[in-house]
């Protein structure tokens, strides 16, 4: 790191510089970088819960959007984010919890998705999509109805098999369902999109 910056007393505190927004890019890369105290493989920014980073005042203010309402990890969160922040050296820090638009599923990225199948969670379907594709109504025989129906079970993280079956809807956690897949017979994980 810049050797000027080790020698400031209060480095979130210089204002109105390249140094003040260079500071804040770093706390904004901390708060990112915090993982999710339910699945550790990926990180706040990940999961789409990190909405936003800025500065009032002295004040370093993280805006969180929890995964749902009430979910008992949002406190953890909270202190994980302020315990990274102090480590960095930000001590005037607020964590806003902001509950709309509420998160969807839809907003974790590209690679967190990639980072819960390689940690064995197969991650949720997309949840736009499904409102806007027109439904079009056709009478089947029972077997290519099921064979319909398929894409919207959850693929196999282990083996990618598609052929799964569900086993409870609720998993590890509430928002996850646990599925066994038909091909490799390991149970998995699936997280629910909503
Ligand atoms: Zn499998």
């Amino acid at each position: 790191m810049n050797p000027v910056q080790g020698r400031q007393a209060h480095p979130a505190l210089d204002h109105g510089s390249a140094t003040a927004a260079a500071q804040l890019e770093r706390a904004r890369a901390i708060a990112a970088s915090v993982p999710d105290p339910e699945i550790p493989v990926v990180n706040l920014e990940e999961l789409g819960i990190l909405r936003d980073v800025q500065r009032a005042d002295s004040t370093i203010v993280v805006t969180l959007t929890p995964t749902y309402t009430g979910c008992p990890a949002t406190e953890a969160i909270r202190q994980d984010v302020h315990d990274a922040l102090a480590a960095g050296g930000f001590d005037a820090v607020r964590v806003d919890v902001v509950l709309s638009p509420p998160w969807t599923t839809d907003w974790i990225s590209e690679t967190g998705r990639r980072k819960l199948r390689e940690y064995g969670i197969a991650p949720p379907a997309p949840v736009g999509t499904t409102c806007d594709t027109p439904v079009v109504i056709r009478f089947v025989d029972r077997k290519t109805a099921a064979a319909a129906r398929a894409p919207d079970l959850p693929a196999c993280p282990l083996c990618d098999s598609g052929d799964s079956e569900l086993l409870s809807e609720h998993g590890s956690t509430p928002c996850k369902a646990l599925y066994r897949c038909r091909s490799c017979r390991e149970p998995f994980d699936y997280f629910k999109p909503y």
